[in-house]
């Protein structure tokens, strides 16, 4: 099955990264980054880059803790964003779940996110381009227009959620000025088990249909996470059998589970930060992706292996397979090249990468999603063994240890499902 791959863009500077290092990909372009940075994108978009944009419609619960600032207040990206989502609606407040309550509402809330999502990069842009004349070229707002649209969607968390996102897909259009309108449903990891009727569920989504799931690596690797990822492939299962299902912000879990079944794919390229976890007490160091476990490890740790690798093939079996890594080993040597990768300046009680580790460790975790995804080629017996060898062959224990169990998790299931 040919997929349709994406790359989630949450800031400009992911943007640029992107476009330097993946020029080819498409982009899942979030919301909130087209409100905040719409000139710094628009202009990082190149020719006929092909792009759609996440509404993040989620996030205007306030419950759920995104989009409030500590005074409780919507912080001043969000406020603006569903100022332009509400619009001739009630305004937000942020003390409440906003819920559009009549048919009539929940359209013009839909079109307000669909207007957002075609205009926002050039509504921005135009200004900039009519100062040089040139805003009359052909095509040059075609460019700019994102390829499909995503309705706006709820996270799950009850049956009456799955009621009102069933109502939201009703009342949203299908097209959207000549492009598809996807919908989008975006599940409680606890819901999964919960959700019933998913025939009813896809025929009242027709289309591309995108799935979510929030969390879904955190509540995987709890115990009962076998069930989680049970629940999780056979409602992929299920949506994809009657139309294309979408994987949206798809992690390494979500990918090897259910990537085989998905027509198109939205993944996160790891850049955001390396400080991926928090630990209590104690100065905490920041975090890098280690490509052979698909994992994140204390820059403490890789630094300590990597720094005693001796050859190219030592770096491929151990940390990271990506010929870019392993020339640059072999270019500066261990010592060098585990400073260059894992170097710390402490500030106070909290260690940071220093500014080339930073930018060595952005290139290296977007070049190793971007390897992951020839995992999807595998048959699933394939997938299964390779990720378990990397497993066995893994000096990182702890992270080792999490791949093996998700290994485990994806061989019952692929028993299960048989
Ligand atoms: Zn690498």
């Amino acid at each position: 099955m040919s997929r349709e791959i994406s790359i989630q863009i949450a800031s400009a500077g992911e943007a640029a990264l992107v476009g330097q290092i993946a020029p080819q990909l498409r982009w899942m372009l979030a919301a909130t980054a087209a409100q905040r940075q719409p000139q710094a994108i628009a202009s990082e978009i190149g020719d006929a880059l092909a792009y759609a944009v996440d509404p993040q419609t989620s996030r205007l619960d306030p419950s759920l803790g995104w989009s409030l600032a500590p005074d409780q207040e919507f912080k001043p990206s969000y406020r603006e964003l569903f100022g332009m989502y509400l619009r001739d609606l009630d305004a937000p407040n942020p003390a409440v779940d906003w819920v559009p309550a009549t048919s009539q509402e929940r359209r013009t809330y839909s079109d307000n996110t669909l207007e957002f999502a075609d205009r926002q990069l050039e509504r921005k842009r135009n200004p900039d381009l009519e100062l040089f004349g040139i805003e009359s070229l052909p095509g040059v707002a075609g460019q700019l227009r994102p390829e499909r649209f995503l309705t706006p969607y709820r996270l799950i968390r009850t049956q009456a959620d799955v009621q009102l996102q069933q109502e939201l897909w009703a009342d949203s259009r299908t097209t959207y000025r000549g492009r598809p309108v996807d919908r989008v449903i975006a599940v409680h990891p606890r819901m999964l088990a919960h959700l019933a009727n998913l025939q009813g569920l896809r025929r009242a989504a027709p289309g591309r249909l995108w799935l979510t799931i929030p969390d879904f690596r955190v509540h995987v690797r709890h115990h009962r996470g076998h069930t989680v990822a049970h629940w999780a492939h056979r409602i992929g299962r299920a949506l994809s059998a009657d139309g294309e299902l979408g994987l949206l912000g798809c992690g390494f879990e979500l990918m090897t589970l259910l990537g085989r079944h998905s027509a198109a794919l939205s993944f996160g390229p790891h850049i955001a930060d390396s400080r991926a976890m928090k630990t209590r007490g104690g100065p905490t160091p920041p975090f890098g992706y280690v490509p052979r476990v698909h994992d994140w490890v204390a820059f403490d740790k890789a630094h300590d292996v990597v720094a005693h690798l001796s050859t190219g093939r030592d770096v491929r079996r151990v940390y990271c397979p990506d010929p870019v890594c392993i020339s640059q080993f072999e270019a500066v040597g261990p010592a060098r090249f585990a400073d260059a990768m894992f170097g710390m300046a402490r500030r106070g009680r909290v260690w940071f990468p220093s500014v080339p580790a930073r930018r060595a460790q952005r290139e290296h975790a977007l070049r190793a999603r971007l390897r992951e995804l020839a995992l999807l080629e595998l048959s699933p017996r394939d997938l299964i063994r390779t990720i378990e060898n990397d497993a066995a062959a893994s000096p990182f224990s702890v992270a080792a240890l999490r791949l093996a169990g998700w290994v485990m998790i994806l061989r019952a299931d692929e028993h299960l499902a048989a």
